[in-house]
């Protein structure tokens, strides 16, 4: 990347620093702040060159530092989303006061050389505990991860949301942001009170109606099948692929394995 353009990806961020700034975005957009990232890791050669800018080089003074954070890979910059004025003051602020509560520090309150756009965490920055983080860790358990209920945004969350959004086709970027929270609260709402079939004992079940030569591939790729998660994060299978499982019959069991194998192979 050259000295003249910015880096604006989260992931070039320190991982501490990336799960800071997602949920310093995450908190800025529920509360209908609206803002955008203009830049996080910034290397010694473009940090030497905007110091230059305003000194050496002509323009107006755009840092105050030769050593920033942003080399530390520990602070990221923002701006405000059009039609807004880019920096205005008014959104700056309340941006400050989201990254206040979560013990990020904010450059608006800087003593010398305020700089509102800009937010940086030290390495040992933990995510406050927090209920909203309490609720979604439950939901993802709901539909089959296993997460400390712990109210921690930590990197295990950041995971299982990031495969989340991978397997509902939403911008993989590990923040749950309101897509995100829709998508999960759809797939965790309960199903219908039918027969129940996704457990390892009607796999077993099943399986036994089936030849022996067979079995112990069949019970392989249908508990595959079963564990196999679709779109919507239910099994591939729920009841209404296999609405009766105690009087399935071999053929029954087998085109139940046909239509899978062409589901999946897809
Ligand atoms: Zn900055």
């Amino acid at each position: 990347m050259s000295v003249t353009t910015s880096n604006r990806d989260i992931n070039a961020l320190h991982p501490v620093a990336q799960q800071a700034c997602r949920l310093f975005l995450q908190e800025c957009e529920k509360a209908g702040v609206k803002i955008f990232i203009t830049e996080t890791y910034r290397s010694q050669e473009r940090q030497n060159y905007l110091y230059a800018q305003g000194r050496t080089r002509p323009g107006k003074i755009v840092t105050w530092t030769l050593n920033s954070n942003h080399k530390s890979k520990l602070a990221w910059d923002i701006a405000v989303i059009p039609p807004a004025n880019l920096y205005d003051v008014v959104t700056l602020n309340r941006a400050g006061a989201i990254a206040r509560k979560l013990g990020i520090t904010w450059g608006g309150d800087w003593k010398y050389n305020i700089d509102r756009p800009h937010f940086e965490v030290k390495s040992s920055w933990r995510a406050p505990a927090n209920d909203t983080v309490k609720e979604l860790q439950r939901l993802l358990n709901k539909i089959g991860y296993k997460l400390d209920v712990d109210g921690l945004y930590g990197p295990a969350t950041t995971n299982a949301v990031k495969d989340f959004q991978k397997v509902n086709d939403l911008t993989v970027d590990g923040s749950a942001g309101s897509a995100t929270m829709a998508a999960l609260e759809k797939a965790t709402k309960p199903s219908p009170p039918t027969v129940a079939v996704d457990t390892p004992k009607e796999v077993d079940e099943m399986a036994q109606q089936l030849p022996d030569t067979q079995k112990k591939d069949m019970k392989n790729l249908l508990e595959h099948a079963y564990n196999t998660r679709g779109k919507d994060g239910k099994p591939i299978f729920s009841v209404n692929h296999a609405p009766k499982v105690d009087t399935m019959t071999r053929g029954q069991a087998t085109d139940l394995l046909i239509s899978y194998v062409a589901r999946t192979a897809k």
